[in-house]
């Protein structure tokens, strides 16, 4: 069994009612809580991918249930989806009920014996005072918070070129990271797309939302005692060696 089918990460993306397959009993090393801030393209996605599979924490992104949520209804979303999907194609924040509602009823998934890691939540401060009177209802308290930081001109080159696997999800960048095989993912042959968010005129929208609503936060998780700043340039390895570093993990726990 590899690091990443560890942890039922399916159970976070379909919805109240699917059953999350990891077993409570299996035990393996500390079980982290981590939330990951920075700004869209500081590579939180790539950043949490990488550190599940060192640490075997289960990788929780609001905005990869926003996007399963948009695949699975197939155009025939809920009124409050629709709106949600309108919102993130502009690359605005979707509103805060929305988001909270989806958080809320997978609260099982910030149990999950392996811990998580928080990537895209919360993004404002409304989010993130719930989230910490949930986690203290819950006696889940967060180990950190680590802040991603990277110059804007870098941050534009890393969205724009960027390109994620229709099927398995994987993150390419088109000068950076291409794949083998021209729009074909390395891992499963998938179909490589754009985000339709990662487009210029989303992206201003995107950076101004994160400038207005979510860089607050710093400074709420600051006064918790809670943040670490890692610096998110050079090569996805390099970022991770430093965020273990700034966790204080020596060696990682699972390699596969
Ligand atoms: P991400 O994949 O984290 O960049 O999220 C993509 C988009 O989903 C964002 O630009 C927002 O439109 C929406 N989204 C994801 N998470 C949140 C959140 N916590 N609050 C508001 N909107 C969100």
């Amino acid at each position: 069994m590899n690091a990443l089918s560890r942890n039922d990460r399916a159970a976070w993306l379909m919805g109240p009612s699917f059953k999350c397959l990891a077993t409570p009993e299996e035990s393996r090393g500390p079980a982290w809580r981590l939330v990951l801030l920075g700004p869209p393209g500081v590579g939180k996605g790539t950043q949490a991918e990488l550190i599940s599979a060192c640490l075997g924490t289960c990788h929780l992104s609001t905005g990869d249930v926003f996007r399963a949520a948009c695949r699975r209804c197939g155009g025939k979303e809920t009124p409050a989806m629709a709106a949600a999907l309108e919102f993130m194609r502009r690359g605005d924040l979707v509103p805060d009920d929305i988001v909270w509602e989806a958080v809320r009823e997978r609260v099982g998934c910030l149990h999950c014996h392996g811990g998580f890691i928080l990537d895209g939540f919360p993004r404002t401060l409304s989010q993130a005072e719930s989230l910490q009177h949930l986690l203290e209802e819950e006696r889940l308290p967060l180990h950190a918070v680590i802040r991603y930081s990277l110059p804007l001109e870098e941050i534009v080159a890393r969205l724009s070129g960027r390109r994620t696997c229709e099927a398995c999800k994987a993150i390419f960048h088109i000068s950076t990271h291409p794949p083998q095989k021209e729009n074909k993912c390395d891992h499963c042959g998938g179909k490589l797309c754009q985000r339709e968010d990662d487009r210029p005129e989303s992206i201003a929208v995107r950076m101004e939302a994160y400038k207005n609503s979510t860089a607050p936060l710093i400074q709420f998780y600051q006064n918790l005692g809670l943040l670490t700043v890692v610096q998110a340039t050079g090569s996805p390895e390099q970022i991770l060696e430093r965020t273990l570093a700034a966790l204080k993990i020596e060696t990682p726990l699972i390699t596969e």
